[in-house]
Parts: C-alpha cells; structure tokens; sequence
C-alpha cells in the first residue's frame, strides 16, 4: 500500500464484484446481468448519437432520460434522479443522508455494498437479522433510531417483500428515511412500491438498467421519491460529479424505456426460466429459496457448495459463492437462458452422480 494513503483509506474493505472472467468463455451465472441483449431499439439509439457532439458536455440534469422515466412511472421529473448504476445512486443516498457516526441499518444478509458504504462514510452500521429462513421479520424493522436500507427483493435470497409490508415499514419510521433498493423488482409483478412515493416523504426506491434492461455495460441507475429528496441527491451530484451521465447512456437509457414490449418479454422468459429451474433443482435435492429475482440461492446437500462451486467452474460454469458465515453454504445462481440452464443442470447431473 502507497504510504500516501490516508489511515480511513487504508482500513477500507472495498466491494468484491464477482468474477468478470476477459478470456476464457463461461456459462455465466455468477453477477445477475441478463442473458438477454438490451432492446434493439438501444442498439439503434447508440448508432444514432452524433459523435462529433461529445465534445460537449452532456446534460447537467439529464432532462431528457429523467422525463422518459417520469412518464413510464406517471411521476413529475422532479421526483426522479438518475446516476451511474444504482450503486452510483446509493452512495449519492449515503452522503446526502447521514452525518459522520449516524448509524444506519440494514439487514444482517444483504447486499455486501451497503456495509462498505456505511464504513467509507463513517457510519454505524446495525444489522437486523433475518428469520432462519432468511426471510424479513417486518416487525424488527419498526420503530428504529436511523435511517434503513432494504433491498426489496433482497440479494442474494431472492426473498421479496409485498408493498403492504413496504408500506407498514415506512408508515413505522416516519422520522427516518427507507431507501427501498429495487434492483431486482421487475422480476416481482406488482410488488414495487414506487407508487408509495407520493404518499410518503420518507421513501426511496432505487432502481437499476443493470438487470431487468440489460444494460449493465451502460450504468443507469435511478431513484424516485420526494422532490425534496431528489433534491438532496442533486445537491451531492452538483458537489461531486455534475455530468454524471454522458450522452451515449442517456441515449441508450431512453430508447430503453421506450421498448416496454422487449423488457415485458425478456423478464417474462426470465422468470418463466426460474420457475422452471427452481423446481428441477428441489427435484435433485437442493434446497432453493423462493426467489422473486433473476437468481436463485440454493443449497447442495451432496457436496460443499464451496467444492461444488469449483467443480461448476472447472466444468465452464461460474457461479456466486460467498465466503461469509451462514451463506457460504448456498450458491447464488443467475438465470441464464434456458439453454445455459440445461447445460448447467446436465453438467450438475455429471457432479452430482447421486442426484
Ligand atoms: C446489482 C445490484 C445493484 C447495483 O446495480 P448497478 O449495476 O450499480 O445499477 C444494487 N443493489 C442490488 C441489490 C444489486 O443486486
């Protein structure tokens, strides 16, 4: 390490993305991108940008892509920000929300980022468990003395919420702000709580392009909440990254938005592909979580999930395994096409010769 490092720097245990192999071709089943291109329409749209024109700055407020959003969720533009990935996003919540030492909660098994955010912010971080079956009691949620992260469906359960227990959440924290991280959403028909926004001053959802649109290569991520919140993100973007979407995302996010027939079908065929997969796995003896995602957490009962994620990953599949107590002892699947599945439950079949 640089000796020019600063001590906070140097203490910081970054976010580890799965594994993004440049070589070798794999199945790849490990960070929940879409096994599907994005719309053609983004294809076109990307063509379409006029490259003599980035030699100007893009869009400051990203008027145009925040309109397109407004439209689809029937919301004002003044309730929708946008940024560079959700994570993007997420970091944007933890500056505009928190003083230094606030503490924050989360639940004890989530999405690994938000604990690394907490620390490069210097918050406290209190992590609420999770009932044994990994699902969210919503009642230690109620009441709490800090504002509260809750990724809805959670990674890397899958486990989804209902808007009504969403709601109660928000309804019982009024004095503290609930950041519904809704990453996975489009893969749980009827259960994003957007439409909560207008009623309550106290709700943020965050979105992302990176799975359901297929997009993640192009970093869109969005919230949508209180114009007085979005504001409170716009003041941290105009005090750290003004232009921070270029015009060839704003491009590519519009044209996006505007192919609601592709984004209908692809996340149908996904979840259409889950269902199917989630039942030919408990038929081979694992145990499967009841997923609302484009993923599924499954646990071997044959062999190690740690053993078994590297025999996938010598047989050309790559899954999530996560060194950590509790779920080390389930892999996280990605939802591939469904010829990518049939190959990985054959190539399984081969592991597993008992199964
Ligand atoms: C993938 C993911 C994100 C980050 O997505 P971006 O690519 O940064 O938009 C955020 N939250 C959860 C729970 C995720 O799984």
């Amino acid at each position: 390490m640089s000796r020019f490092l600063s001590k906070a720097t140097s203490i910081l245990q970054p976010y580890t993305p799965g594994e993004q192999p440049q070589a070798m071709r794999y199945i790849k089943l490990n960070t929940n991108e879409s096994p599907y291109p994005p719309s053609p329409r983004v294809e076109a749209a990307i063509h379409q940008v006029d490259c003599a024109g980035l030699r100007l700055y893009p869009d400051p407020d990203v008027t145009t892509l925040r309109e397109a959003m407004a439209r689809h969720y029937s919301l004002t533009q003044e309730q929708v920000f946008v940024g560079g990935g959700s994570d993007e996003v997420l970091g944007y919540a933890f500056m505009a929300f928190f003083d230094r030492g606030d503490k924050v909660y989360f639940p004890s098994i989530t999405y690994g980022f938000y604990k690394v955010y907490a620390d490069l912010f210097h918050l406290r971080s209190v992590e609420i468990p999770l009932e044994s079956d990994f699902s969210v009691n919503v009642d230690t949620f109620l009441g709490l003395d800090g504002n509260l992260f809750l990724a809805n469906p959670n990674a890397p359960t899958g486990i989804c919420l209902d808007v009504a227990q969403i709601e109660k959440i928000v309804q019982r924290n009024r004095n503290r702000l609930v950041v519904i991280d809704e990453a996975y959403i489009d893969f749980a028909p009827g259960q994003s709580c957007v439409g909560l926004i207008g009623k309550y001053d106290n709700l943020l959802v965050v979105q992302t392009f990176s799975k359901s649109r297929a997009l993640a290569g192009m970093r869109i991520g969005s919230a949508f909440g209180h114009p007085d919140l979005i504001a409170g993100l716009s003041r941290i973007k105009y005090s750290f990254n003004p232009y921070n979407m270029d015009r060839i995302s704003i491009a590519a996010g519009i044209a996006a938005m505007g192919d609601e027939v592709y984004f209908k079908e692809i996340t149908g065929k996904i979840i259409a592909t889950r269902e199917r997969i989630r039942t030919q796995l408990t038929a081979m003896n694992f145990t499967v979580l009841p997923s609302q995602s484009n993923f599924l957490f499954v646990r071997p009962h044959t062999i190690s999930s740690g053993a078994l994620y590297v025999q996938l990953k010598e047989n050309g599949v790559l899954v999530r395994f996560f060194n950590k107590p509790v779920i080390c002892e389930y892999l996280r699947v990605t939802i591939g096409t469904d010829d990518e599945m049939d190959e990985f439950l054959q190539i399984l079949r081969r592991i597993l010769p008992c199964a």
